[in-house]
């Protein structure tokens, strides 16, 4: 049949041309989902934190989709959703092919679309309790334009896109019909009344204080929503702007029942509200009769079409003026009797969900401090404390985190010792300013490391080559009001400073290579649970040299490494640290696994890596042992690590809580 709804075809043919312009540029493609933006929403007032990744675009795009629901019925379906377009394309090229499509019988249909509620009720459930988006796992697209990316659990995503792909081929619409999260919400909202009424009685039980878990709520959303759609299968009051047929006019040439995606007769109903309608107004573009088939009035036709448009173009205006907090946490019990002061900043380095609760979980530690939200996009933060604890300059400590940094390499004719002096340093406030830091630091290649620590302003301490630069040039180095950098994929960007020294410079002393090596060196690792259970008199610790671990790019696949040598049987714990050059120390136990099987672990050309979504997956290892090693008891390591600790006892460290540098 050929194509009429030209306008439909036009926005579906942007979406999907947006969808892979960001797929070849590695831009997020979940940049305008939805159904993310209502989960979060959901989390945000469930337990006051929005999912990583999902802002106030989606948010408002997912209240905009719920009101086109109502006025107008499921357009995102129709128009906008690139699943939907897929399958629908992947159909009509079967046709070409002279594949079959099949239909299904009506009791197997019935028993089909109970799949998509219950694929909703974990996926509202989980989401709305952890703010982490549960739908990623298994999610056909995000699966498919990420190429299968880090949240997607593999046997979830495989089966749920070929179940799409070979679905849409055979049967039309299987994915939206039978399985899509997305589909049974909306349907839920053209039941419109059980919905709100249902969320009504769930929030009076609540406020007449009945405990309820939000669980209850949606697992009678599931089990309604779908005996509605088994039994009625029709929308009674919403969509507000109906589909009507006027039978006077009609000749009953049955070519609106031929080219509806979902097979809905219309040309044996009056009013189309059938719920599997998404308004994609191909009945109507295909009606021989003028006006045999409206939308609420006579030549209203393509309606549906400016309103998503309209609908996406509200929601991205309202998304671009309004920020939503992220995450928005209460704790202690400052007292009946307190009014709480507020302070805000802004903290660069808070970007998600994930980065502000880590901060939370620094601020909380603080006596005074009873609250925080966050805004991942403008980086602000609010926290709120009682001003008779306290004062601003607590939070401003509570929330700094100390630094050290390597800054370059040494160059060829160094050999020290080093000089360190002090510079009291403003707007030196989170991790993204120390790493403007390093870069602003790198343009001279005398520079070799940094630390800070928290004061007002932030106290830094500076290592370079006497020979070559002298402190009074640093002040330059770190007052430059743009500097240039090298991003992963080589592109050169420009990072704007406003870094001032308003102290110093003040030398400090002299630090001899070694030393610095040794001080600037974060050591890592943690011991398993096993190590506590285990008979200390068999744990043995497996020493190697890893020199990679000076570089800030190797370091971070430390967890890595730590997962892949723990599926080794009797491994107790990894750690990492500095004597004469960086090691790694293994703990194993001498009863369940040897020195020879970790150093294989170690030399094996991929990390086999476990995450916490049950997902394994393989890196390149890219840890390489300097091939000299070493078998020690504990007690021995033990003694080891205090003299290294007394050696290290040097004027310039702050602090032993420091970050290490990435
Ligand atoms: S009834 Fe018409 S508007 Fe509704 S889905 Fe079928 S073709 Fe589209
Ligand atoms: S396409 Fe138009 S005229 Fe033909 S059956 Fe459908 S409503 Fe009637």
């Amino acid at each position: 049949m050929k194509l009429q709804n030209k306008t439909r075809l036009l926005i579906q043919l942007s979406i999907i041309v947006l969808v892979v312009i960001a797929v070849i540029r590695a831009a997020d493609v979940e940049a305008f989902c939805p159904l993310g933006g209502l989960l979060s929403l959901g989390s945000r007032f469930v337990r006051g934190s929005s999912s990583c990744q999902m802002g106030e675009t989606q948010m408002f795009l997912g209240v905009t989709l719920l009101i086109g629901v109502v006025i107008m019925g499921k357009l995102f379906c129709s128009h906008i959703c690139p699943i939907g377009t897929v399958t629908e394309w992947l159909e009509r090229a079967g046709r070409k092919l002279k594949i079959q499509v099949q239909r299904i019988p009506s009791f197997l249909d019935g028993a089909l679309r109970s799949l998509k509620y219950l694929l909703l009720l974990p996926v509202l459930y989980f989401t709305v309790t952890s703010s982490e988006l549960f739908c990623k796992t298994f999610d056909p697209y995000y699966a498919a334009t990420t190429g299968f990316g880090l949240d997607v659990v593999f046997w979830y995503a495989l089966p749920a896109l070929v179940v799409t792909i070979a679905g849409s081929l055979f049967f039309r619409q299987f994915w939206c019909k039978y399985l899509c999260p997305l589909g049974a919400l909306s349907n839920l909202f053209l039941f419109i009344i059980f919905t709100l009424g249902t969320l009504a009685l769930y929030l009076i039980l609540r406020i007449a204080g009945l405990d309820i878990s939000v669980l209850w709520l949606f697992i009678l959303w599931a089990v309604g929503g779908f005996l509605l759609e088994l039994f009625y299968r029709k929308s009674p009051f919403t969509p507000l702007l109906k589909l009507k047929r006027d039978p006077l006019t009609c000749i009953d040439c049955k070519k609106c029942d031929k080219v509806c995606p979902y097979d809905i007769p219309v040309s044996q109903m009056d009013t189309v509200n059938h719920v599997d309608c998404t308004m994609c107004t191909d009945c109507i573009a295909v009606c021989p009769v003028k006006n045999c088939l409206t939308i609420h009035r006579k030549n209203w036709q393509r309606l549906p079409a400016i309103a998503t448009v309209v609908l996406v173009a509200l929601s991205l205006g309202f998304s671009s003026r309004y920020e939503i907090s992220t995450f928005s946490e209460r704790w202690g019990d400052p007292g009946s009797e307190v009014y709480l002061s507020s302070y805000e900043t802004v903290v660069k380095s808070v970007k998600c969900f994930g980065t502000a609760s880590g901060l939370m979980r620094k601020v909380e530690k603080q006596k005074g401090i009873y609250g925080m939200d966050a805004y991942a996009r403008s980086h602000k933060v609010v926290l709120y404390y009682n001003a008779d604890e306290i004062d601003e300059s607590v939070i401003r400590k509570a929330i700094f985190s100390p630094y050290k940094s390597r800054v370059n390499k040494f160059t060829a004719d160094f050999s020290g010792p080093l000089h360190v002096s002090y510079f009291g340093v403003s707007n030196l406030n989170d991790n993204v300013d120390n790493v403007n830091f390093v870069r602003a630091l790198s343009q001279s290649p005398y520079v070799y490391g940094f630390e800070s620590d928290f004061g007002e302003p932030v106290r830094v301490l500076i290592y370079y080559d006497p020979q070559h630069l002298k402190a009074e040039d640093i002040v330059n180095l770190i007052e430059v009001e743009k500097v240039e950098y090298k991003t992963a994929d080589g592109k050169i960007e420009q990072a704007e400073l406003n870094f001032e020294v308003e102290e110093g410079p003040e030398f400090r002393g002299e630090m001899p290579v070694s030393l610095f090596r040794q001080h600037i060196f974060s050591p890592f690792g943690r011991k398993f649970k096993e190590y506590q259970q285990a008979d200390k008199a068999n744990v043995r610790v497996f020493e190697t040299g890893l020199p990679g671990l000076e570089s800030s790019r190797i370091r971070r696949y430390l967890p890595y490494l730590m997962s892949h040598v723990s599926r080794q049987d009797g491994v107790l714990g990894l750690e990492t640290f500095y004597t004469d050059r960086p090691l790694v120390w293994i703990y194993y136990d001498i009863s369940q696994a040897d020195s020879a099987l970790i150093s294989q672990a170690l030399a094996a050309p991929k990390m086999v890596v476990s995450f916490s979504n049950g997902e394994v997956k393989e890196f390149d290892n890219p840890f390489k042992s300097d091939g000299i090693s070493a078998v020690r008891t504990i007690e021995k390591l033990n003694s080891m690590k205090q003299n290294l600790q007394k050696g290290i006892a040097f004027l310039g460290i702050f602090s032993d809580e420091t970050e290490q540098g990435e």
